[in-house]
């Protein structure tokens, strides 16, 4: 089961169905916000790493893309939990309201 280039309510539907797949579907939502939180922990390194060696070799920006993946993964996780379907719905209304915000 591997995605290939989807829109973000496909990915939603991808991240739900993989997980089913892989039996990773009983989790509570404690555990998940914790493996999520871990791996914002591991986004956070990779840029420490950016930042601290002041350069980003393709090997670095590759790291940085898979931690940021595993981010994306479980924060469309707990939305499945939550029930949401229709995430672009969502997108829009929030980013409508941001833009007003920010005019
Ligand atoms: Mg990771």
């Amino acid at each position: 089961m591997q995605p290939t280039s989807m829109e973000l309510n496909q990915l939603l539907k991808y991240v739900r169905e993989m997980k089913k797949h892989r039996g990773f579907d009983g989790t509570s939502l404690e555990q998940e916000m914790v493996l999520f939180t871990e791996e914002v922990g591991e986004l956070a390194r990779e840029v420490g790493r950016w930042i601290k060696t002041g350069s980003f070799t393709a090997e670095n920006r590759r790291d940085l893309a898979y931690e940021a993946v595993d981010c994306l993964i479980y924060l469309l996780s707990i939305a499945n939990m939550a029930g949401i379907e229709d995430i672009e719905k969502y997108l829009l209304e929030k980013e409508a309201i941001n833009t007003r915000r920010f005019e």
